[in-house]
């Protein structure tokens, strides 16, 4: 019998760390939890130290972990690490090998990195990692010969379809998209939207941010520059699909005309366990889909007027260098203000779409270089916010 697979989770207070933890209980045999981080969240941390017996444990925030240490809820034992240092302390430990980089924005970059550099796995559900610092990435992952996993369904269900195939076979890459609580909303309807109904989501339970990200289908803009990164596929070669049952999670469509697609109930527990027992499989958390009963599937194009966001993705995606980069810092920025009741609606995209116009795209020479771009998007977006 071979040892449990020893994980690091990066952000095990958010939702996909809850998840990833529904998928580690399940499998103790096959996988062990061997260090937690979460930015603020200590007490949740202390409860899942406990749970899986945890004994690298990083609090991001520098208040939150010396209010960690006073705590009394680890383990003496138990060292609490913080800041950047922390992640990447926490992404390196020598025992661990596959790392599940969960934390929301830039912060996980330079932890993944160092993870890469010492020849460690990623699970990766970051996008702003790929969005970011795809070039950089992928060729560290190259270079030390690891793998990056997607966990994101999309990009799972991508990975899963190319398993067995040659890529010079592949056509194009499908993903699919639940086209959000306003999928068939008209232009007036899109006008009178609030901040309450942004934040429902039919089919998925997720954060505000990503929430608010799927409404406005920038959420699918920044998996498509994610997927080109991870499957090295041109931007032409990458389609939308909206899909609302969230069954299909993407399809790959080969030169012959067949199309591979993976189906299961929209539950991020499936995409997480298949990359975390990679390449086994085994019995799932959740219940599997039920063909004794009656289910549709529905697709179709996605409609780039209502849905701007969508657009200014994939015009990033093609200009590339830091364009990617803009797009994302921008949109965080305008969410952010939406959600703080800044802006409205449909200001989001607007602010988008005059970073992207007023930065002169370039091409980065380095990871700096990169986050430096980020920070000028913010500004600017900030600016024009005001
Ligand atoms: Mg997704």
């Amino acid at each position: 019998m071979s040892c449990p697979k020893k994980i690091v989770l990066l952000g095990a207070t958010g939702s996909i760390g809850e998840n990833t933890l529904r998928v580690i209980r399940q499998h103790p045999d096959k996988l062990e939890l061997i260090g937690i981080a979460s930015h603020r969240r200590f007490r949740e941390l202390a409860a899942i130290a406990e749970e899986f017996n945890v004994r690298h444990v990083a609090v991001f925030d520098q208040d939150a972990a010396l209010a960690a240490k006073h705590s009394g809820l680890f383990d003496r034992q138990t060292p609490i690490l913080t800041g950047l240092d922390g992640l990447i302390e926490l992404a390196t430990l020598d025992a661990a090998e596959l790392i599940v980089t969960a934390v929301v924005g830039t912060l996980s970059l330079k932890p993944t990195l160092a993870a890469i550099e010492q020849g460690k796995d990623i699970a990766l559900a970051s996008k702003e990692i790929l969005v970011l610092a795809g070039k950089f990435v992928m060729a560290a992952a190259r270079q030390h010969q690891v793998s990056i996993l997607p966990l994101d369904s999309e990009h799972n269900a991508i990975f899963q379809c190319l398993q067995g195939e040659r890529a010079t076979d592949v056509d194009k890459l499908i993903l699919t998209a639940s086209g959000g609580p306003f999928r068939d909303y008209d232009a007036a309807q899109m006008q009178a939207i609030t901040l309450d109904d942004a934040l429902q989501h039919p089919n998925w339970s997720m954060g505000p941010k990503i929430t608010i990200d799927s409404s406005t289908m920038a959420n699918k803009g920044l998996e498509l520059i994610e997927a080109h990164w991870l499957f090295d596929k041109r931007p032409e070669d990458i389609q939308v699909a909206i899909h609302p049952q969230s069954i299909v999670h993407s399809m790959v469509q080969y030169v012959d005309g067949s199309i591979l697609a993976q189906l299961s109930p929209p539950s991020m527990t499936f995409a997480i366990q298949h990359t975390l027992l990679y390449p086994e499989r085994a019995e799932g958390v959740d219940a599997t889909l039920d063909f004794s009963q009656w289910m549709r599937l529905d697709f179709r194009p996605p409609d780039f007027a209502r849905f701007p966001c969508l657009r200014h993705a994939i015009d990033a995606m093609q200009v590339n260098g830091i364009a990617p980069a803009i797009f994302n810092a921008a949109n965080e920025i305008a969410v952010d203000a939406f959600l703080h009741d800044r802006i409205g609606y449909l200001e989001i995209h607007k602010i988008i779409g005059r970073c992207l116009e007023k930065m002169a795209p370039r091409e980065p020479t380095d990871l700096e270089d990169v986050l430096n771009a980020d920070q000028e998007a913010r500004r600017m977006a900030e600016e024009l916010i005001g």
